[in-house]
Formats: C-alpha cells, sequence, structure tokens
C-alpha cells in the first residue's frame, strides 16, 4: 500500500530526522528514569504529561514521521481537555471541525437527530475533528516547545525485565545499542512489540466486517455534523457515514460486508462511482486517501506487568465506531502520569500504580462494551439480531423511545471510575452527576476580574473546591507532604458568574470537593471536616 505521504495533497508531511544520542557511544547500557516506546498519539501525550511534572521521560520512535494515513478524526471533549491542560489543545481546536449533531438516517430518510453538548458553560466543544496526523504535529510541537526528547528512527527490538527495571535493545539506522530504564510504558500501537516480548495474550472478539474508508477532498456546503445512514440507496443493505475534517477534507465510510475483495473495493475507478453515489454527480472532490479497515474489541487482561505499563492501542483495541480508541488512550496517559510521578518522587507508595491497572480496565471494558454493541447493531449476526435492528430502525422516526436504541457507534465519553479504591464513598446526599470518580465538569468561572473556567484551574496537583467564602478555610491544605490548593467558590473567591458551578456540582454552601490531578473526584462531603480530607487524601494515594 503507498504511504499516505505519497497521496495526501492537503497535507506535508513533517520528517524528524535521526541524530545519534550519547547513550550509542556509551561503554555500558545508560539508565533512565522512565522511557516510552512508540510516539504516536498516546504515547506524546505520556511524555509530555511527565514532561510537564519534571518526570524526565524518553520516547524511542520507529519511524520519522506523524501517523501515516487515515486514521483517528474525532477528537473527544475529555481529550481534548487533557490537550488544554498540556497547552497543546489551542491550535488543535483551532484547526479543527468543531461540532456536537450528529444526524442518523435510514434509507433516505432523517430518523432524527442528536445533540452531544446540548448544555452551555464548557470551555471545550463536545468534539472537534482533526486528523490525527495533525494531532500529532501539534503534541511533537509542544513536547519539543516543553523540552521533551523524542528519538527517532529508534526502534525497540527487545525488552528483558529485571529486578531493578528493563532492559532494551534498541536498533538505528547506525546499529543497536541497550539501554535501561525504571519503568517502562508501552505505547506501540496496536501491533505492539512490546507485548509479544512479554508474550502476553490479548483477548476478545475480532471482526471480520469490512470498511471502505475514503478521505476526499471538495468544498461542499454540508453542515459540520455527523451524518450517518443505516442502508442508504448509494450503499444498500449497509452502512454509510460522512464526516466533516480540516482542509476540506471529508471522511466517507462505506460498510462493504465481510466478503469484499480489498483489492478491488480501493481501486480508484470502483471508489469514485461510490462517492458520487453518496453526494451526487454535480458535486466536485478529489480522493485523498483509500482504505479497508477491519476490527478488534480486545484487551490485555492486564494493563501493569511490573515495571512495564501499557497505553493505547497497544492495552486495547476497539472499532473506530464512537471514537474511542485513541481518546481512550489519551485518558490512560492521563491516569498514569500523576501516579507515576507521585511515586517516583516517594509521596505515594508502589501499589498507587495498580489503580492505573484498575482503574484503566475498567474503562477500556466500558469502551469494549460500547464498541461491541455498536458493531452489534451494525451488523447484526443472527436473523433475530437483525429483526430486532430494523423493527427498532422503523420505529425511531415516529417514536422516540426506539431511538436510544438505534447504535450507530455511542460516541466517546469519559469512564466515571466508579468504584476505584482511590475513591472515598459518599456519606452525605448529592444530587448530580460528580460522584467520586467522575471526571470533573467544567463550568465559567471569574476570578480575580477575569472570566475563565473550572478546569483552568483544576490539575497539577491535588486541589479542593470549597463552595463558601475564602478565609473560611485556608488557600491551601498541607497532608501527606502535599499541598492541596484549596478554591473557595464565592466571596474573594473564584466567581460562580453562572451558577452553572454549583448547579453541577450541588454546590450547596459549606461543600467540598477533594480533585485529583487527573481532575477525578475523589471524595466530597457537605462539610469539610480535615479529618476525613486526610483520608480521602490517603486513600487517593493508595495508602489505604
Ligand atoms: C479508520 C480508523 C478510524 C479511527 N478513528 C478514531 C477516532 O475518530 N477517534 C479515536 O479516538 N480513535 C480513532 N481510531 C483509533 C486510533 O487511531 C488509535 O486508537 C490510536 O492511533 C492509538 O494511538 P497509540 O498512540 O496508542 O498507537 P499508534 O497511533 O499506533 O502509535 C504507535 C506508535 O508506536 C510506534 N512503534 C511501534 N512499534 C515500535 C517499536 N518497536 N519501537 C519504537 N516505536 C514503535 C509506531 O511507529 C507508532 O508511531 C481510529 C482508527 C482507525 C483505524
Amino acid at each position: 500500500m503507498r504511504k499516505a505521504r505519497e497521496m495526501l495533497k492537503t497535507y506535508q508531511y513533517p520528517e524528524f530526522h535521526y541524530t545519534r544520542s550519547p547513550d550509542q557511544d556509551a561503554a555500558s547500557p545508560v539508565h533512565h528514569p522512565v522511557l516510552i516506546v512508540g510516539g504516536g498519539m498516546v504515547g506524546l501525550t505520556m511524555a509530555l504529561d511527565l514532561r510537564l511534572k519534571g518526570v524526565p521521560a524518553i520516547v524511542l520512535e520507529q519511524g520519522e514521521t506523524v501517523s501515516d494515513g487515515s486514521r483517528s478524526i474525532c477528537q473527544a471533549k475529555r481529550t481534548l481537555e487533557i490537550w488544554d491542560r498540556q497547552g497543546a489543545a489551542a491550535p488543535m481546536i483551532e484547526k479543527g471541525i468543531t461540532w456536537k449533531i450528529g444526524r442518523v438516517r435510514h434509507g433516505n430518510r432523517e430518523l432524527y437527530s442528536f445533540d452531544l453538548l446540548p448544555e452551555e458553560g464548557h470551555k471545550i466543544p463536545a468534539f472537534v475533528n482533526l486528523q490525527q496526523y495533525w494531532v500529532e504535529e501539534y503534541l511533537i510541537d509542544r513536547l519539543s516547545e516543553a523540552g521533551g526528547e523524542i528519538r527517532w528512527r529508534n526502534k525497540v527490538i527487545s525488552l528483558t525485565p529485571t529486578p531493578e527495571g528493563v532492559t532494551l535493545e534498541v536498533d538505528t539506522p547506525e546499529g543497536p545499542y541497550a539501554v535501561t530504564c525504571d519503568y517502562l510504558i508501552a505505547a506501540d500501537g496496536a501491533r505492539s512489540q512490546m507485548r509479544r516480548e512479554l508474550d502476553l495474550p490479548f483477548k476478545g472478539q475480532v471482526f471480520n466486517d469490512k470498511f471502505l474508508i475514503t478521505d476526499i477532498e471538495m468544498q461542499a456546503d454540508f453542515p459540520s455534523e455527523r451524518w450517518f445512514w443505516f442502508d442508504p440507496d448509494f450503499n444498500p443493505g449497509q452502512s454509510a457515514l460522512l464526516h466533516r475534517q480540516a482542509d476540506n477534507v471529508w471522511r466517507l465510510d462505506f460498510q462493504i460486508g465481510a466478503d469484499a475483495d480489498n483489492e478491488e473495493e480501493m481501486k480508484r475507478e470502483n471508489v469514485i462511482p461510490r462517492v458520487k453515489a453518496m453526494l451526487g454527480e454535480k458535486t466536485p472532490f478529489e480522493l485523498e486517501w483509500i482504505s479497508v479497515y477491519t476490527f478488534q474489541c480486545r484487551r490485555l487482561e492486564k494493563f501493569r506487568q511490573g515495571r512495564v505499563f501499557f497505553i493505547g492501542d497497544a492495552a486495547h483495541q476497539v472499532s473506530p465506531f464512537g471514537a474511542r480508541g485513541g481518546n481512550g488512550g489519551v485518558q490512560d496517559a492521563d491516569n498514569l502520569g500523576w501516579k507515576l510521578d507521585l511515586v517516583m518522587r516517594g509521596l505515594a507508595p508502589g501499589s498507587l500504580l495498580d489503580s492505573y491497572d484498575e482503574e484503566r480496565v475498567f474503562a477500556a471494558d466500558e469502551n469494549i462494551l460500547n464498541s461491541t454493541r455498536s458493531t452489534d447493531f451494525l451488523t447484526p449476526k443472527t436473523p433475530v439480531s437483525r429483526a430486532f435492528r430494523d423493527a427498532v430502525l422503523s420505529l425511531a422516526e415516529d417514536c422516540p423511545f426506539a431511538r436510544p436504541l438505534v447504535n450507530s457507534g455511542r460516541l466517546s465519553l469519559p469512564a466515571t471510575l466508579r468504584g476505584s479504591s482511590l475513591n472515598t464513598p459518599d456519606e452525605d446526599v448529592f444530587a448530580g452527576a460528580m460522584e467520586p470518580g467522575a471526571p470533573a465538569a467544567d463550568a465559567p468561572v471569574r476570578h480575580k476580574g477575569r472570566q475563565g473556567w473550572l478546569l483552568d484551574h483544576l490539575g497539577g496537583g491535588f486541589t479542593g473546591v470549597f463552595f463558601g467564602d475564602s478565609g473560611a478555610l485556608p488557600a491551601s491544605l498541607e497532608m501527606e507532604g502535599l499541598a492541596i490548593d484549596v478554591l473557595a467558590v464565592g466571596q474573594n473567591g473564584l466567581e460562580d458568574t453562572k451558577g452553572w458551578l454549583a448547579n453541577r456540582y450541588d454546590g450547596q454552601p459549606g461543600t467540598f470537593y477533594l480533585i485529583r490531578p487527573d481532575q477525578h473526584i475523589a471524595g466530597r462531603w457537605r462539610h469539610c471536616d480535615q479529618v476525613k480530607v486526610h483520608e480521602a487524601m490517603r486513600r487517593a494515594l493508595g495508602k489505604i
């Protein structure tokens, strides 16, 4: 298959050159605190997170440019919030296409539409469509600005766990060298060599259904929405999807059946009539990229293997429907970063790292469940599931109760880490979604006369959000050797300009939230009892 960089007209692939590292001239393997294998969207996010926390981490990447071909386009709100905290999101949001409306069609009729973020008052939109190569390029720019190191054309060819750490052999254009580290993060994608090195099984389902993707360049006045068709005239008996991306590039995705011949389907002379049938004869376009994909819904049994951590596609895979692959991977990195930082600084026990496995396996299972359900709906495997699917589709236009049963891909949402051993369960009664384990919701706030957002004030460390006047609590609480910044919502503190903060957090006067460095809720109380907060801190650090 031709490389994307030979085909794409709208994107100039950057080339990152191999440079010899001093490690290659050392008499014995040089030791590093953290090495990351793979500089895809997940490995880069991990590197950036650690770099910004002051943890030295080096990325070893076999390639010399960004993601080849047409892969992730839908970057979800939570992922963008993480990148925003890392200072990487602004150019992505500016370059990408912001959207939140999806339309579901059956044949030629629209069944219904949905809005992924109906409420106002969030800094980051529901979704931004931006090609994966752009995402990675912006992450690389930000990592380089932050002083991070990526070693291009460094392919890790073997991994040996030792009692003290991990030894790697790395191949380069100038031959191999060895290197050691305390912690290894395997972000080397779906075909993970690191997984094979440790001989780890990858369990789950492999689907045979095939989908043809073509990215086309066209000037069109379709709105920035996700359009999904069941059984359209232009692809009878199958499904199809249309998405707008940056640079007037559009993603067209056609279900083509398990028996389709990939080579035939990918011929330009066969793709062009498909596109014309979808868009009409008169719409001018240029083909940018063509590929056929199948997918799997699988994961490793454990994401932590001693000192090796698997993140992103190396740990789990899902179908593209729902945009949960890359988005889930970025959230893995966000979960691991603060834990590794605190353990390496001696502020938390090594067992905190087990909670990476606990929490992200939970999240991966949620993604796999959603992804498998979508696949079953899109490509029913039995006469009974087909009859159910067809009945739901025939009802959905007129009967709103049937719409939630239509599954064209439940779009990526962050997992609420319900039941995590790091959470302190509620003892008081609260309304709303901000339960322990939930990712903190954003809200507009004014601080020192400047309008901003709650999430801009969270992250980096543990934070307390107190619904009461500043002065009622100290601005910072010292616990377990860590400072908890306390944000008071009220007089002289954060001004809840629209009342949405109190509304989303059920923030009655006196309420106190303890929020983790990755912006997930650790615990909440109707009154700030420092003994209870201290115990919750110990739990969130894996000390009890
Ligand atoms: C058609 C399609 C559409 C998709 N759409 C979406 C979407 O809209 N939203 C979404 O969130 N996800 C989507 N995904 C999934 C998304 O592309 C993946 O989940 C994402 O790429 C995972 O990122 P990663 O960094 O874990 O792995 P990768 O992107 O695969 O990166 C792995 C990196 O590791 C490097 N590497 C591999 N082996 C070695 C080695 N031995 N030594 C050194 N380096 C190595 C590779 O060169 C690569 O750079 C889609 C996927 C497909 C196929």
